[in-house]
């Protein structure tokens, strides 16, 4: 079995450089699989308005269920994906599923209510001459209504030259789709990307948030970002909240819309429909 003798490989060179290369070439053979299979799966984080304490929407983040190493997170095969072009494909896989998972339920709601679903961009998909028209198709195919789909991209993944990753962008909005930028504040030019960037969500990178209330620099900054998007006319969302404290910290600094462990963990659709049981019943309203 391929597999075996790969695994085996491994261990025989015990070089570093020979050990990562296997790994690299195993990793992409088994994805290679799996990109069609149920082997991945999407799963879903609430994004919850702290004042009303009602699901925004959800941020989808992929999932391998490899058959012998277990669940595989995607800081693990992401970036081999990537490096591999498999990315384009995985991209468009779980871009479907989201698509698809969050038109339906949208279709469960109470007339009049709105469910966003936040799907992650690669830069190499979006540098893929067919991502705009795969979107627009997958917006299609779900009948998701496009205003509902969030595209979530990171400063340091959009093309250097900044004219082009804006017209590439407008090209995007021009679907109807909105745009958000992950792990605001890590980027090297946030400013500069703010001023021209068509999007209209900021996410709070969650290094930042970590650090609220015990860390004078990590709440300044924090508090800086939260008034931008608001000078700007953005919404803004703080990730990787894990207190009570930190919602507290974020609702005096401005910001209400929260995303983290303490709200809700990344979990399979079935579980994470249960943060909508509050719109269906009928009692709020967003
Ligand atoms: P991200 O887009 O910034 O996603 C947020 C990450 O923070 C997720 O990690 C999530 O599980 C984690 N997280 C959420 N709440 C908390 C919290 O309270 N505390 C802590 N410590 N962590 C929290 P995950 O799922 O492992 O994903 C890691 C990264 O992999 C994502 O960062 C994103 O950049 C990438 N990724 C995930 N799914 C996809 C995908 O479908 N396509 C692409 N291109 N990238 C993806
Ligand atoms: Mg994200
Ligand atoms: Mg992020
Ligand atoms: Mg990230």
């Amino acid at each position: 079995r391929a597999k075996q003798r790969g695994r085996g490989r491994v261990e025989v060179f015990d070089e570093n450089l020979d050990t990562e290369l296997a790994h690299r070439a195993q990793v992409q053979h088994d994805l290679r699989r799996a990109v069609d299979s149920d082997e991945l799966v999407v799963f879903y984080q609430p994004i919850v308005d702290t004042t009303h304490s009602v699901t925004l929407g959800f941020e989808a983040l992929v999932r391998w269920q490899h058959p012998t190493r277990g669940t595989v997170p995607p800081d693990q095969f992401i970036p081999i994906a990537e490096e591999s072009g498999l990315i384009v494909q995985l991209g468009a896989r779980v871009l479907r599923d989201a698509c698809r998972q969050a038109a339906a339920w949208q279709a469960d709601l109470p007339p009049g209510e709105r469910l966003r679903i936040s799907v992650n961009i690669s830069s190499v998909q979006f540098a893929h001459a067919a991502f705009i028209a795969t979107v627009a198709a997958t917006l299609a195919e779900t009948g998701l209504d496009p205003s509902n789909l969030w595209l979530e991209i990171t400063e340091t993944s959009l093309p250097a030259d900044l004219d082009a990753a804006t017209a590439a962008l407008r090209e995007l909005r021009d679907l109807g789709v909105h745009l958000a930028l992950d792990d605001f504040g890590t980027g090297y030019s946030s400013l500069a990307h703010l001023r021209t960037f068509p999007v209209e969500v900021l996410k709070i990178d969650r290094s930042f948030v970590a650090g609220l209330g015990s860390n004078p620099e990590d709440t300044a900054i924090v508090a800086m970002i939260i008034d931008l998007a608001r000078t700007f006319g953005h919404l803004v969302i703080a990730e990787g909240v894990e207190t009570q404290d930190q919602v507290a910290e974020l609702n005096r600094l401005g910001c209400t819309l929260c995303q983290g462990y303490h709200l809700g963990r990344p979990a399979p659709a079935e579980v994470a429909a249960g943060h909508l049981s509050a719109r269906k019943n009928g009692s709020v309203n967003v």
